[in-house]
């Protein structure tokens, strides 16, 4: 450690991103990437014209892209947070209302939501998830305090109900629920509805999953005006130009083809339930997932002896070494033909096990 630092972040446990190897041409199942590139607007939007405009700062109130982000969604300019991904709004409200009285999140979630409990120094409660993976909702019940929870939760896929969701939100009147709503694209029920109704809620959203543009960086939260301007006061004072130029573009052109993402998500519902299925029929335990994702494990191949043995045949998936969770492998949906290879080295790693 430099002799330059705050001593305070001595103990701070940093965010570890899923790997990206360049050694070789992975089948790349373990970020929750999408499988699909780019509509064609967006690949045709970003293009030498606009980067010859680099040398000019991006407009910092992104308005063209505000814009055709409420009209899409049905709400007011003023309800719109744009980020440079949702970790960006994540940070920001636990910066803002982490420490007013404490946090609570599920202890198997996002793993950002405990760094940035660290990082702000926030009393925080994990709240253990139930033996079969799910959140108990009672456990976010009038709480008092910042309530975080991700809506599919990650990485185990399992989504709550909106009714379940909106009891929640009526209890904790008095302080902030953020609902990450990263994977909700992919058939669970958005609570964006409801922030009319509460003025306590966030609903953050992200473009990495569903909409191709992870490498972009774009998130976007609904809230309340009140809210809006809380999180505009944080990236004001931080980076008013949050978002680059070439995402500006490339996020505007991206609603504008809609159809063809919410396309590219219906085929990977699809293309999750037939590999659920198959990982099913291959004795393997898989959770209900309403994700891009499936979290599975099988009793007689440990977690983490068949993230190795996959990773050595080329596929990538993702592997949690925390005990509660070490025996599973996180798997991003990919293309059919991608889910078939990864069937095929399974079975075949399988076969090997007997
Ligand atoms: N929330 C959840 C639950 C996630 O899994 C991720 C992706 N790692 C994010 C938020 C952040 O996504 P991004 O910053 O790419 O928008």
């Amino acid at each position: 450690m430099s002799r330059f630092r705050d001593s305070k972040f001595s103990l701070l446990k940093e965010y570890v991103p899923g790997e990206q190897p360049q050694d070789k041409k992975y089948i790349k199942l373990n970020t929750n990437e999408s499988p699909f590139p780019p509509s064609p607007l967006v690949i045709s939007s970003v293009n030498a014209e606009e980067v010859a405009k680099l040398n000019l700062y991006s407009d910092p109130e992104c308005k063209i892209l505000k814009k055709t982000v409420a009209e899409r969604y049905g709400v007011e300019t003023e309800n719109v947070f744009l980020s440079n991904g949702s970790d960006e709004i994540l940070n920001f409200a636990f910066m803002l209302y982490g420490n007013v009285n404490g946090t609570v999140f599920p202890d198997i979630s996002y793993g950002f939501y405990k760094v940035f409990g660290d990082l702000y120094n926030i009393k925080y409660d994990a709240i253990p998830l139930t033996e079969s993976f799910e959140i108990n909702p009672e456990d976010y019940k009038n709480t008092n305090k910042f309530v975080v929870i991700a809506n599919p939760n990650a990485p185990t896929g399992i989504a709550l109900t909106l009714d379940v969701i909106e009891d929640i939100i009526r209890s904790n009147p008095d302080n902030v629920v953020l609902i990450d709503e990263a994977y909700v694209d992919f058939g669970a029920e958005s609570a964006l509805s409801l922030i009319d109704k509460y003025n306590n809620l966030i609903v953050c959203r992200t473009y990495s999953k569903s909409r191709s543009l992870a490498g972009a960086r774009l998130g976007f939260a609904f809230a309340s005006k009140e809210l809006i301007a809380d999180l505009e006061l944080i990236r004001n004072s931080t980076n008013p130009y949050n978002i680059n130029r070439l995402t500006q573009i490339a996020g505007t052109a991206c609603i504008r083809e809609d159809e063809y993402y919410m396309n590219a998500c219906k085929e990977i519902e699809k293309v999750r339930e037939y590999t659920r299925a198959e990982l099913l029929k291959l004795g393997f335990e898989v959770l209900e997932s309403k994700a891009n994702f499936l979290f599975a494990k099988h009793n007689e191949i440990d977690g983490n002896e068949l993230y190795l043995k996959l990773k050595g045949r080329g596929v990538l998936v993702r592997h949690f070494t925390s005990e509660r969770i070490c025996q599973f492998n996180r798997i991003t949906i990919g293309t059919k033909d991608q889910m078939d290879i990864f069937l095929e080295t399974v079975k075949s790693i399988m076969e090997e096990e007997k």
